[in-house]
């Protein structure tokens, strides 16, 4: 066993605050060895699973393509909430009093988790309690925060009207939430982590899971020359790879972040949201000793809008709003939104027995992606939690998610269709700038082209290796990103954000 410093990398170009180095232990692994757990995947939701299944005895290893924290936890805004994107008046009416009611229980347990971890084994993540405050800026958002009280009110999530928010935004009405928490993402992981291998687990950074064999009750997971064996695997990937019922449930959606310096003090000591259309949030979070605004919001689905049109309109509501000094950091990353508004986990139900998997946190899995480790781990256990059925991916909601549903497959279904008929016809290979990614049209196949900063072309095929729609350019974040599913490759056709297992082709021209 050797001590080595690794980098956090993220999925994307752009870099967040989070991305600091670490100290983690390489171990080797013994081919032979049958694990009681196999967790793919890093993030908050694979490393709180396998903590928790390691501390309960199991034999645990987790196999993570780059580095811990490498997806959207390392792109995370990082707020920790009482409260959900799928409010609990939304909850209450797809599934009932009781659903809403296990719902607010479940992102309070997310919460205390977190906060049991940090008193625990006293990490040092910038972790404080704060109060939330949600306001409307117009009648019909008078309305929606009305909504909002009522249903947090009916499954008893504290809540209160208040006059003074911190705020520079002029509003109309505003609900306070207390007990709201924010932390750093990536110190918290890089301890639970480090917490995980102290009770004899193995993390195995930069082994991506490219497939697994099932058979007699032993999994078998291929990663390049070698193998893992395990009696059971999680998929803590955000989204499981390969084709799967998820894919039709969950749609992914890209947000923007800014950590900004003002010129001013006038950081607020709280953590704030409005409801807009997209929404925006702000906070504030020390980092190097320099007190930064984190502002973000500006959603939307993967591949579906320009995202350096994303970033400058966030810019321009930050400087309506603040006095702002500089920039010191933007950056992107994906979630997924679940069809019915609450996340899916459990066993998968178009896998072999023992594989598990958890998705569909919207932008809340902090909380839901914690909590959803700790129920994937007492699956596993034999344990008994409540929360398992709730969010069970068997669920199905044929009514209540159904305007969604239609609406998500129906947006899937287009980009299968037009996308290989209408290309951005450049002819020629010399348009495709410097910096810049397009869909060029040569010899009558489309190609995804990519001109570097030393001028040399990547040309790949347009065509998602998951489910064959088109890939579209992220400028900001430098990838080819799918607007069907949210797969992404790198600029050289390398999968960096699954469901996709294949890489993108290369062409040549
Ligand atoms: C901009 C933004 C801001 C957000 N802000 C908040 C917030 O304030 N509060 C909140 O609660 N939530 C927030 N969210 C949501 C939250 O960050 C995510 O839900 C959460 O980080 C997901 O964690 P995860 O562990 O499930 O997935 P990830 O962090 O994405 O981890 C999955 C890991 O699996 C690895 N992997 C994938 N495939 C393989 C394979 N085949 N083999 C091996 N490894 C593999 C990846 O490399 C990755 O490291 C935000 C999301 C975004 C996009």
């Amino acid at each position: 066993m050797k001590n080595v410093v690794s980098k956090l990398n993220r999925d994307g170009k752009q870099v967040s605050p989070w991305q600091h180095t670490s100290k983690i232990p390489v171990i080797h692994h013994h081919e032979n060895m049958v694990y009681d757990c196999l967790i793919v995947g890093a993030g908050i939701t694979g490393i709180t699973a396998a903590l928790k299944l390691q501390l309960a005895g199991k034999t645990t290893l987790v196999a993570e393509a780059f580095t811990i924290g490498y997806g959207t936890t390392g792109g995370t805004s990082a707020h920790i909430n009482t409260f959900a994107d799928t409010t609990y008046t939304e909850a209450e009416s797809a599934f009932g009093k009781e659903g809403a009611r296990q719902f607010a229980h479940a992102v309070n347990e997310g919460l205390n988790l977190i906060r049991k971890n940090v008193e625990e084994y006293r990490i040092d993540c910038d972790f404080k309690i704060l109060p939330g405050y949600l306001y409307a800026e117009d009648e019909e958002q008078v309305k929606q925060l009305d909504d909002i009280y009522k249903g947090a009110v009916s499954v008893e999530v504290p809540v209160e009207y208040v006059s003074d928010v911190p705020t520079n935004v002029p509003y109309q009405k505003a609900l306070k939430f207390d007990g709201q928490a924010q932390f750093e993402p990536i110190k918290y992981l890089h301890r639970l982590a480090q917490e995980y291998l102290k009770a004899g687990g193995i993390i195995l950074q930069y082994t991506k899971i490219d497939e697994v064999e099932s058979g007699d009750g032993v999994h078998v997971a291929k990663t390049g020359q070698t193998s893992i064996k395990a009696k059971s695997i999680i998929y803590a990937t955000h989204m499981p790879p390969g084709i799967n019922v998820l894919n039709m449930r969950c749609a992914p959606y890209r947000s923007y972040v800014f950590g900004v310096k003002l010129k001013d003090d006038k950081y607020p000591d709280a953590l704030v949201y409005d409801l807009q259309e997209p929404y925006h949030y702000v906070r504030t979070h020390v980092i190097n000793g320099q007190k930064l605004l984190i502002i973000g919001g500006n959603d939307h689905k993967t591949g579906h809008d320009d995202e350096e049109a994303a970033f400058a309109d966030l810019e321009e509501y930050t400087r309506q709003y603040y006095n702002v000094d500089v920039v010191k950091y933007r950056w992107s990353s994906q979630y997924y939104v679940p069809v019915d508004g609450l996340p899916y986990v459990g066993e998968m139900p178009d896998r072999a027995d023992g594989i598990y998997c958890a998705t569909g946190f919207n932008g809340n899995g902090m909380m839901l992606g914690s909590v959803s480790g700790a129920i994937l781990a007492d699956l596993i256990l034999g344990n008994a939690n409540p929360l398992s059925q709730l969010f069970s991916i068997k669920r199905f909601k044929p009514i209540d998610g159904f305007t969604e549903f239609v609406k998500e497959n129906a947006d899937v279904a287009w980009h299968f269709v037009a996308d290989r008929f209408k290309a951005e016809e450049i002819k020629a290979l010399n348009d495709v700038e410097t910096g810049v990614g397009k869909i060029i049209e040569l010899d009558g196949k489309k190609v995804a082209a990519y001109r570097d900063e030393q001028g040399e072309l990547h040309t790949l095929s347009s065509v998602c290796t998951h489910m064959g729609c088109t890939v579209k350019w992220n400028t900001t974040e430098k990838s080819w990103d799918c607007p069907c599913h949210g797969a992404r490759f790198d600029i050289d056709g390398n999968v960096v954000t699954g469901p996709a297992t294949v890489n993108l082709e290369k062409v040549n021209v």
